[in-house]
């Protein structure tokens, strides 16, 4: 049995470290939030007074943690004292130049290091159907994968430090900009009179095919899983995909990459937040967009 300290049970860490007990890990956990750790108690996590408490004795640590300051701030004051071999692993979706801070702090302490950020939102944290996108050496990768297994279906090797990180906003900068489009498509064939059925016959079965389209489509009636079904309740709230998108536009900007649809895609989030959206479902910015275009 591997002995795991987690920190950080909100929304997808609480039903994450649920899991890794559930496989019969000895979970220690903490979050400065008092409910979700007796939440967490609930379901065979063991909770610790601070994370030094949880850190004590752990094989293993995993954070999942809001941002690349609670992250940093968490493994600067663990790193020192962690047994020797531990392995760290932080699943939080952070900016790539903070992961690859946090690994250097790791490999001063001598100690092995991932980051490896998820998708599939909390009903896949729930599931355990969680994809995570590793960074690291392949001796922490190897270390890791087995851990990750107990919380998640597909774990891949994005190559060194940081770069789970990069696959991540990555991803989620073509997840973004493709709601948008797909968003707009349905908009305007509303204008033209082509009903959301016959654009979906259609464009499912040729080039305009993607992920949002097809398993999450923004129009009701049309995929069962969407949440357009269910008013737009998220399911991936519009604040995260905010936030992904800022990380991609913050990378793209230190890399030297263009993005410009990426930029386009962050401002039209950022618009949505603005409106008091971002709790709702990514999704429904098809709202904002129809009604812009009826202006
Ligand atoms: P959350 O706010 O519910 O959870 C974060 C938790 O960290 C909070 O409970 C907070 O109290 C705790 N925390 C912060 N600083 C701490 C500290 N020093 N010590 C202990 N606990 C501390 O957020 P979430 O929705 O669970 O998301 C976690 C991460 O996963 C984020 O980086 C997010 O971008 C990413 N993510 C979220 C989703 C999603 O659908 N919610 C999907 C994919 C990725």
């Amino acid at each position: 049995m591997t002995r795991i300290a987690f920190i950080g049970l909100g929304h997808m860490g609480g039903p994450m470290a649920a899991n890794l007990a559930k496989a019969g890990h000895d979970v220690c956990g903490f979050d400065l939030v008092p409910s979700l750790c007796d939440n967490a108690a609930k379901t065979g996590v063991t909770i610790a007074a601070s994370a030094k408490e949880a850190l004590a004795g752990a094989d293993a640590v995993v954070t999942m943690l809001l941002s690349g300051r609670q992250v940093l701030s968490v493994w600067t004051e663990l790193t020192p004292h962690a047994g020797k071999g531990a392995l760290f692993i932080d699943c939080s979706t952070i900016d790539v130049a903070s992961a690859r801070r946090a690994h250097e702090l790791a490999s001063n302490a001598g100690l092995p290091s991932v980051d490896a950020p998820v998708s599939g939102g909390v009903a896949g944290a729930r599931a355990a159907t969680l994809t995570f996108m590793c960074g690291g050496s392949e001796a922490a990768f190897a270390a890791a994968e087995p851990i990750l297994a107990k919380m998640g279906k597909k774990i891949i090797h994005c190559g060194g430090a940081g770069l789970g990180q990069a696959a991540k906003i990555c991803n989620n900068l073509m997840l973004g900009a493709a709601m948008i489009a797909t968003a707009e498509a349905f908009v305007l064939a509303e204008k033209l009179g082509l009903s959301h059925q016959a654009l979906f016959d259609v464009a499912s079965t040729s080039s305009g095919q993607s992920w949002s389209l097809t398993s999450y489509c923004p129009v009701p009636g049309l995929v069962p899983a969407s949440p357009a079904n269910h008013d737009y309740q998220a399911g991936f709230m519009a604040a995260l995909m905010l936030k992904d998108l800022r990380l991609a536009q913050e990378a793209a900007a230190g890399a030297g990459a263009a993005t410009p649809l990426g930029a386009a895609a962050a401002q039209l989030y950022a618009l949505y937040d603005a409106q008091g959206q971002g709790a709702t479902d990514f999704s429904g910015i098809i709202n904002m967009i129809r009604g812009k275009g009826e202006g």
